[in-house]
């Protein structure tokens, strides 16, 4: 049992749900001709596996009420910003995604209505329709109490740096809310390096194609045409800090040997765009070094704490992170205080 901490709130804002009826959707698109072969690595095996870890994560992803509470109050969890698991509505056929990604939004707005002080919960979009996807962070906004948009990542295989995809962001800009850019597993045409040696989920494969797909947002130009518009990323910005000197030095190189139509000048460095638009989590990763990097790479102000419950569920995590040699006011923004603001939490 982990206490409550007398110094700050922890907030954690990468945890995940979801409804049973999702998994209903899922088990007719996995028994359908040729699905996703990373949604059949990923879902596939957590809802056929008999393991206690995929037995797990099943039940708690569907609970919106006591099992998530008790695993709470466990781990000195103050509260929750919960969103639609991965590839949540994003597997799904278009319209099958509006619709459900509607049924999802007001089963979570329910639950924030009934715990209003433990749950917070991010909207869920179809990419697949933008306008719809734009209408839906305005109901999520204004009519579900709702904070932040969840994007798992890539669409069957599409990015949101094309402009098509563009309302989504201008409706993310219009609102003041922020983006969060989870994880998916590759798609079709990426994953075959990496699921025949099994490297496609959390342990690798998320993190590239994630990381793959925020880069890609910035290069297309996207903070130029939004420049307010706010994204966060998991997994300490899916190892981007790490790279900024080298995306800064090649992206201007790019740029000036004039190689490829897509690389164009941008206003500012990649790395710029990293630190003004960007906010990153530590999802799935409790590593002081890590950590101190990245608020060094971008600022105190923009680094949060996730624990990215139910996948990864560890109390030993929350007290090693207590235990960070870090200034008690750093401390505070990034248990606490940063995720008020960018979430708009009261
Ligand atoms: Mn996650």
């Amino acid at each position: 049992m982990v206490k409550p901490s007398p110094d700050y709130k922890r907030i954690a804002t990468e945890e995940a749900f979801a409804p049973k009826e999702m998994f209903d959707i899922y088990r007719k698109i996995l028994a359908g001709p040729d699905p996703d072969p990373g949604f059949v690595s990923l879902l596939g095996f957590y809802m056929t596996s008999q393991s206690d870890r995929a037995k797990h994560i099943i039940r708690c992803l569907a609970d919106l009420d006591q099992i998530r509470l008790q695993h709470m109050d466990e781990t000195g969890i103050d509260r929750q910003v919960i969103a639609l698991t991965s590839p949540g509505v994003q597997i799904m056929d278009t319209e099958t995604a509006v619709s459900f990604a509607k049924v999802a939004n007001d089963e979570l707005s329910a639950a924030v209505r009934r715990h209003p002080t433990r749950f917070s919960g991010m909207i869920a979009v179809a990419p697949q329709n933008p306008k719809e996807a734009a209408k839906e962070i305005e109901r999520g906004i204004h009519k579900l109490g709702l904070t932040g948009v969840i994007i798992n990542s890539h669409t069957h295989g599409e990015y949101l740096s094309d402009p098509k995809f563009w309302e989504i962001f201008e409706a993310a800009e219009a609102n003041d809310t922020p983006i969060y850019l989870h994880p998916n597993t590759p798609p079709r045409n990426m994953i075959q390096p990496f699921v025949e040696c099994g490297l496609d989920g959390a342990i690798y494969g998320f993190g590239v194609e994630t990381g793959l797909h925020a880069l890609r947002i910035i290069t297309a130009g996207v903070f130029d045409r939004f420049p307010k518009l706010q994204m966060i990323i998991g997994h300490m910005g899916e190892a981007l800090p790490f790279w900024s000197y080298r995306l800064d030095y090649m992206h201007q190189a790019t740029v000036k040997s004039d190689r490829y139509k897509t690389v164009r000048a941008l206003k500012k460095k990649p790395s710029d765009y990293l630190r003004e638009n960007f906010y990153i989590t530590n999802s799935g990763m409790a590593w002081e070094p890590a950590i101190k990097f990245t608020q060094e790479t971008l600022s105190v102000d923009r680094v949060l704490y996730a624990m990215d419950y139910p996948y990864q569920f560890s109390a030993d995590e929350v007290v090693s992170l207590d235990g960070m040699k870090m200034s008690l006011e750093n401390k505070k923004l990034f248990f606490q205080s940063n995720a008020e603001k960018i979430f708009k939490l009261k």
